[in-house]
């Protein structure tokens, strides 16, 4: 055999498709979309991000920073096509969605030695196989993984917030700004007074969810993954709790000079700013109630919305328990697992799974060992998590200095402690690179 198969081309399985293929081996890469659909994705297009269209900060001194920065030293094919499809947002790296998803198809599609088949994969083929079916996995591939895994329990949810349209946006009503002035004044700032802020919170937290068609959903479920927690849930911690979080106002200060009791941010979807992401508004409201309650923001009072948010499942592995630092299945090694259903956790870093899966899809394929990354590096780290976390108590991760080895002298200083993690990794990362 002398291809490999990579099944799913979204984040991690374009990525993984495109290292193989860059190898001169030859890839199979199937993908079920448009034919079948999944609840979260809008198009056919590879690489669709479902979500925010930001792929975080790309600031070294941060950990989602520092894995953009190995992922480049890399040669990450998605990482080149956003930065080459990025709209202003201050210190995130946000991209047109549709243009970077396009992109990616296209480079995939016109790769010599890539085949793509569009069809959903039932069952598994032969040979040295990708599996990067994410969070959305057909039913089909669900079982094959329940059967891989030997386990019934694979899910959990999460929840995507509402996109409205940029003419529909009161900007008197608001101003352009960054927080605390970094970067440039990319984002749209919806500021609401103390009376206006305790409206939305009541109208909030008494609206009415949607109904979710599985026993599974608790806010415990939810509370895993703080990341994606629906506003409403989070706003029913208290009065306060949205101020603390996505509606804070710290670091901004309006057309007069005044900080806003509290403010709603509206980041660019699209390079033309015809569309506008409500951050941190992931929510499952029924869809009339979410009109009603965003309503209630000033600059949002006649706001026309594209996109509602909406819950989705989410599937994750054990990953402790069935796979190792490559991203291998231990019992089937001619099976490797990338994405989000690793238990990797965010756009980022389901692309770096799928990069790592593929490069050690082919060192297989050739009969050489698989590559385990230093350590101190962000990707290294994340590997060595999914295949050794405490599998009682495994949850999904994402990039973050946490999971580093300590340093060693210990750095005191918060910035000049990050400072020494991005040295230590990059220094890791391109002596080994450059040995390899
Ligand atoms: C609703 C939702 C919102 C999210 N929002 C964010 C966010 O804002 N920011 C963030 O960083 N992360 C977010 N995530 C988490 C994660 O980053 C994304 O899900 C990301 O797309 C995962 O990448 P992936 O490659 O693992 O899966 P995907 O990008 O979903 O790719 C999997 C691909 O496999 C295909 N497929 C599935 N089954 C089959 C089959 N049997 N045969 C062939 N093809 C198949 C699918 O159609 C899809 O194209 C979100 C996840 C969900 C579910």
């Amino acid at each position: 055999m002398t291809s490999i198969s990579v099944i799913g081309a979204g984040l991690a399985g374009s990525e993984a498709a495109w290292q193989i293929a860059q190898r001169g081996v030859k890839v199979k890469l199937y993908e079920m979309r448009p034919e079948l659909g999944t609840p979260a994705h809008e198009t056919g297009d590879f690489a669709e991000l479902v979500c925010s269209n930001s792929l975080g900060s790309r600031l070294e001194s941060t950990a989602g920073g520092l894995l953009k920065k190995e992922l480049a030293v890399l040669g990450s094919l998605l990482m080149e096509v956003a930065e080459q499809t990025s709209v202003p947002a201050g210190g995130a790296l946000a991209v047109d969605r549709r243009l970077f998803a396009q992109m990616v198809t296209r480079c995939l599609y016109e790769h010599p030695l890539i085949e793509i088949v569009r069809e959903e994969c039932r069952e598994l083929p032969e040979g040295i196989v990708v599996i990067a079916t994410g969070p959305l996995s057909s039913p089909a591939m669900t079982g094959i993984l329940q059967e891989l895994t030997a386990s019934d329990n694979l899910y959990f949810y999460d929840a995507a917030a509402p996109i409205v349209t940029g003419e529909s946006i009161d900007y008197e009503q608001g101003f352009w700004a960054a927080r605390y002035g970094r970067g440039t004044a990319d984002y749209f700032n919806c500021p609401l007074t103390k009376e206006e802020y305790q409206g939305f919170w009541q109208a909030l937290v008494t609206a009415e969810q949607a109904p979710l068609h599985s026993s599974e959903l608790t806010d415990d479920a939810l509370a895993v993954f703080e990341g994606c927690l629906p506003l409403e849930v989070m706003a029913k911690r208290g009065e306060d709790a949205l101020r603390y979080g996505p509606f804070r106002p710290v670091g901004l200060v309006d057309k007069d000079g005044r900080r806003p009791y509290a403010v709603l941010q509206l980041r660019k979807e699209n390079t033309e700013a015809t569309l506008f992401n409500l951050v941190g508004c992931q929510t499952r409201l029924k869809w009339g109630e979410q009109k009603r309650v965003f309503q209630l923001i000033p600059a949002l009072r006649n706001c026309e919305f594209v996109r509602y948010g909406v819950m989705h499942r989410n599937t994750f592995i054990n990953s402790p328990q069935v796979l190792n630092s490559s991203f291998q299945f231990r019992e089937y090694p001619r099976l490797f697992l990338a994405g989000q259903i690793t238990g990797v956790e965010g756009y980022v870093e389901s692309t770096a799974s799928g990069l790592l899966a593929g490069l050690n899809a082919v060192r297989v394929l050739q009969g050489q060992q698989p590559l385990v990354l230093p350590q101190e590096t962000i990707l290294g780290s994340l590997a060595q998590y999914i295949s050794s976390a405490d599998p009682g108590f495994f949850q999904p991760m994402n990039a973050n200095f946490g999971i580093l080895p300590p340093l060693d002298p210990p750095v005191r200083g918060k910035q000049e402690r990050k400072l020494a993690y991005t040295q230590r990794s990059t220094v890791a990362l391109e002596d080994y690179w450059a040995a390899l």
